[in-house]
């Protein structure tokens, strides 16, 4: 009788410890391919309209962000509100100017007898962490190129890689972070960036006005993320990073071979990595950062960017890998 229960609890704690998950993997497992559908299907749907910055589509786009940031637990980082709003301004359009959020140049455009306004939102959430003083960040562009209407065939441009994409993955990742139950070291704040496509507006809005800029730790970018370069090479994505933090380049290594994700990635260490995305906003402050981009394609800035292009299985394991890389950067020292 003793014998047996002892057998019992012996079988009991052996099958307990065999499925015993940390935090970190809880997270990991419910990143899938449902939800990442589910996210571009709508982002990049035509009811969108192509989600143009400051037109209807743009502010669908971020009230459905919104909502299922809300539904997931995950808290405003302006304590009243999950949109952070502000304005470009923009000579009329037949001068050709870019649309600018800096001080100067709309005080400028201001003067003139004609000029633009968009109004404009940033969607952001967050984690507070144990150090509610320092912050890692993960984000991505959520509007694209809208509609051409003198287009004979689609008018509508969907981005479906650019950008529902890295949306869906900083979605899944706040997700995650969630699941884990663990509270991480530090604050992570989830970032959907409008007006990215009219010149990185939205990311250069929150970092020059952010109050905390020299306590962001890294910083981790999404632009185009499910599509195959060369149909030779499915698992090929390129890994930016900020050179002087080689940790970023062997987190990527380890994880790969640790969780088995099929991706083949080219790393590629950079010392100041301004160029391309909103990851420019943040090396231009020298802040440490991750970009994810599976290379151009036929169908980029064209209407024919859909959903069912989406290559699913490279884009979960792209969202899992830098959720761990989200993982190391919120949790470790020392990068
Ligand atoms: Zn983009």
């Amino acid at each position: 009788m003793i014998k047996s229960k002892l057998y019992f609890l012996i079988a009991f704690l052996f099958s307990f410890t065999a499925h015993a998950q940390s935090p970190k993997e809880k997270g990991l497992e419910s990143i899938n391919r449902q939800s990442a559908e589910a996210y571009i299907g709508f982002l990049a749907s035509d009811a969108l309209q192509g989600r143009e910055a400051g037109k209807h589509g743009g502010c669908i786009a971020a009230e459905y962000i919104k909502s299922v940031l809300q539904d997931m637990g995950i808290k405003p980082l302006n304590s009243n509100s999950y949109f952070q709003p502000f304005e470009a301004y923009s000579r009329e359009r037949q001068t050709r100017t870019r649309f600018s959020i800096h001080p100067d140049s709309i005080a400028k455009y201001r003067e003139e007898r004609a000029f633009r306004k968009l109004k404009l939102n940033n969607v952001l959430g967050f984690i507070e962490g144990k150090k509610k003083d320092e912050y890692v960040i993960v984000g991505a562009h959520f509007d694209h190129l809208g509609i051409d209407e003198t287009l004979v065939a689609d008018k509508i441009y969907n981005g479906a890689d650019d950008n529902a994409s890295g949306v869906s993955a900083v979605l899944q990742i706040a997700k995650a972070f969630v699941v884990s139950g663990e509270k991480p070291e530090r604050t992570v704040v989830f970032a959907f960036w409008d007006g990215e496509e009219l010149g990185l507006l939205g990311s250069e809005y929150f970092v020059s006005t952010c109050s905390f800029t020299s306590s962001i730790k890294g910083y981790l970018n999404f632009d185009m993320i499910g599509r195959n370069n060369d149909d030779a090479k499915p698992e090929h994505v390129v890994y930016f990073y900020t050179e002087s933090s080689p940790a970023f380049g062997k987190w990527l290594k380890d994880d790969i071979e640790k969780y088995k994700l099929n991706l083949k990635p080219d790393y590629r260490p950079w010392d100041k990595p301004i160029g391309g995305s909103d990851n420019a906003s943040f090396a231009k402050r020298n802040i440490p950062l991750i970009w994810y981009h599976t290379d151009g394609h036929p169908d980029y800035h064209q209407p024919t960017d859909h959903t069912d292009k989406i290559n699913w299985n490279k884009l979960v394991d792209i969202t899992k890998a830098s959720y761990l890389n989200m993982w190391n950067m919120a949790n470790l020292t020392g990068y």
